[in-house]
């Protein structure tokens, strides 16, 4: 398949969008974020944190899998590998002693960047009236922390859905169809921008127009795949390229 990434095709892919949902028009009002890979260059040390933290606990995932896997809360992946390596759920005794040497080694890889593009970006939507709403399975306080730091004025309590809020997480829709709440939206009012295989599955499945960025290692027919309604190389482009973007969903 032929990974939907060059900006002509939005137009094209707005359409196929709406005929596939059934709605008249993509009247856009708010923007659905992920956070690692799409707000900050976290997910190089999530990757390693997460291969290292396994280890010690007799589990296995390798650098690849993490990224395959990311999206998912902390206990959602923990569980998975409970299951495959030791054929049972983790306790919550397991989780939260797993996933705290986790978030541990994660704060000793050193400090992760704010993706480049990123604040450029928030500031474009933020100026076109609309809405921003963090939609992230992490629980990394570093993290979540830090946002405000280099998005002031951006991310407040009430437009923020983290590993906190829900029950099952990504790829489950149920993150971004609280993010539609929190927006006060509906699903044909708002863009999705993720990074990850299963963030995308769950945009999609929420019903709402996906735009994939691909910033880490794996290829973008994975991407597709799961459905990202066009996929663009990074956030830098996305920012670069905000105006012909804006422009095309308003057109719809
Ligand atoms: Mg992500």
């Amino acid at each position: 398949m032929q990974p939907k990434m060059q900006l002509f095709m939005l137009e094209k892919e707005i359409s196929n969008y709406l005929l596939k949902s059934g709605n008249k028009s993509l009247n856009v009002k708010a923007f659905l974020f992920d956070m690692d890979g799409v707000l900050f260059n976290s997910m190089p040390f999530h990757a390693k944190s997460w291969h290292l933290a396994a280890k010690e606990f007799g589990l296995d995932i390798s650098e690849q899998q993490a990224y395959m896997n990311e999206g998912r809360t902390g206990a959602g992946t923990i569980n998975e590998l409970a299951l495959r390596f030791w054929g049972r759920n983790a306790t919550q005794n397991e989780i939260e002693e797993i996933y705290k040497r986790k978030a541990e080694i994660f704060v000793s890889c050193g400090h992760a960047e704010p993706m480049k593009g990123a604040f450029e970006l928030l500031t474009s939507i933020k100026k076109s009236g609309l809405k921003i709403v963090l939609v992230t399975g992490s629980g990394q306080k570093s993290l979540l922390d830090k946002l405000n730091h280099y998005f002031p004025g951006t991310f407040a309590p009430e437009n923020m859905v983290t590993a906190f809020d829900v029950k099952y997480g990504k790829p489950n829709p149920e993150p971004y169809l609280i993010g539609l709440k929190k927006a006060n939206v509906a699903a044909n009012e708002a863009v999705v921008v993720e990074n990850a295989p299963l963030g995308v599955r769950a945009g999609v499945a929420a019903g709402i127009f996906t735009i994939a960025v691909n910033t880490g290692p794996l290829p973008d027919e994975i991407l597709s795949k799961e459905g990202a309604n066009v996929i663009f190389p990074s956030m830098q482009y996305f920012a670069e390229n905000w105006e012909k973007v804006i422009e095309n969903l308003r057109k719809s």
